[in-house]
């Protein structure tokens, strides 16, 4: 969980500052807010360490996605290559903007690939909702040429891979836009909240005003006299933004933390006979808050399930145990249940959802096990676990 598990003195003092002033609104109140304005610092951190231009902030990462969208001009009837493997707020986005998701395949590398993509690419494809799964990149070199060759709107949810970099890059910069969630169980929290980066001035304005219904935001000035864009209500509380902020300013001990735990794990899974790892383009680039590892077949993946269980291990399959990872779990959205009409409603569906083969994304995430890295370990406690992870899977494996 990360973030969470390092709450202390100085997430109190910055949400008090907050209390004590009485301005939970993140605009506005010069005078009474004392000069703190947590959502601006947290926008200023978070810009900062991904080395975006502009950042902005919001209430949730499936906000983040929908406005980074918005603002990439992703809209009605738009055709937006999705990954089948995510947290289910990409398609969700995808959908309440009114574009249509075309489902494309992963690879070992968790995410989609360039194969996946050149495979369901078609004239009407207007862009692709990228999404950089398990806390690292996607890979960035083979998919950007067929985002600059085909002249495609590349829009990057990295909802959980805060921290992750492609060559130096941070992920969320190589799209027109990209955005990360600050939700309970990220690298960093802030309880609820989101960011958005870029580094496109017309996309940032679009993002900010459209995350706080219009009002133009020329700079970080928050002008109440026009409304530039009809937009929503996506602001982050100051309440939040005041954890966010000194979340983010964890977030190198954080991820420091990860790949020191990480690798005692993965060192102790390599002796293993049979278990293979996550493709990573960039592993300098991981944000290591997962270790990800294969085992040789699905049936052997729902085996040590059952064996974590029995042993009291924690770890998940996207295929078994996990209900909103993969698009074998997601029934609403291939029947496209939606209590309102929806773009797709209008103008039918790009693929029959239902219908879809991915036998590639089947076999990557059957065979996948995910197992979340701690930050904050004691050593004896890492220690025990290890013991326990190599004892469960050679029991599976015997
Ligand atoms: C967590 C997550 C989201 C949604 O973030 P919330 O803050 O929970 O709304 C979106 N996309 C991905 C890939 C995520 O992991």
């Amino acid at each position: 969980m990360a973030g969470a598990e390092f709450f202390g003195a100085e997430e109190r003092k910055e949400v008090n500052e907050v209390l004590d002033t009485g301005i939970l609104f993140r605009y506005g109140f010069d005078e009474a807010r004392k000069g703190m304005f947590k959502a601006k610092e947290l926008e200023a951190e978070a810009a900062k360490f991904t080395g975006a231009k502009y950042a902005h902030a919001v209430s949730s990462g499936s906000t983040a996605v929908t406005a980074s969208l918005v603002a990439a001009g992703i809209g009605l009837g738009d055709e937006v290559i999705v990954t089948p493997f995510t947290y289910v707020a990409t398609v969700e986005s995808v959908l309440l903007v009114g574009a249509l998701p075309v489902f494309a395949e992963i690879d070992e590398t968790l995410c989609l690939s360039a194969e996946g993509i050149k495979a369901v690419l078609t004239p009407k494809t207007k862009g692709i909702a990228l999404v950089h799964m398990c806390g690292a990149a996607a890979d960035m070199d083979a998919i950007m040429p067929i985002v600059e060759e085909n002249n495609l709107i590349l829009v990057e949810d990295a909802g959980q891979a805060l921290g992750a970099f492609h060559k130096g890059t941070s992920v969320g910069l190589f799209g027109k836009t990209g955005c990360f969630s600050f939700d309970f169980f990220k690298i960093t929290t802030a309880g609820e909240g989101g960011v958005c980066i870029t580094n496109d001035e017309a996309a940032y304005n679009h993002m900010a005003e459209y995350s706080d219904h219009g009002h133009t935001h020329l700079g970080t000035n928050r002008g109440m006299e026009d409304h530039h864009i009809i937009g929503t209500n996506f602001r982050l509380s100051e309440t939040n933004a005041a954890i966010g902020k000194v979340q983010m300013q964890r977030i190198e001990t954080i991820r420091n933390n990860n790949k020191k735990h990480k690798a005692i794990l993965k060192d102790a899974l390599a002796q293993i006979e049979g278990i293979t790892f996550r493709h990573m383009p960039d592993p300098e680039g991981d944000s290591a808050t997962f270790l990800n590892f294969f085992m040789p077949t699905t049936k052997l993946s729902q085996k040590l399930m059952a064996q974590f269980a029995e042993d009291g291990l924690a770890g998940f399959n996207y295929w078994y145990t996990n209900m909103y990872h993969f698009i074998n779990q997601w029934n609403h959205i291939k029947d496209l249940k939606s209590p309102n009409k929806l773009g797709i409603h209008h103008f039918g569906a790009p693929q029959d959802y239902n219908k879809l083969e991915l036998p590639k994304s089947n076999e990557v995430v059957g065979r996948l096990i995910s197992l979340g890295v701690k930050a904050n370990w004691p050593a004896d406690e890492l220690e025990a676990f290890k013991n326990q992870m190599v004892a469960s899977i050679k029991k599976v494996l015997a």
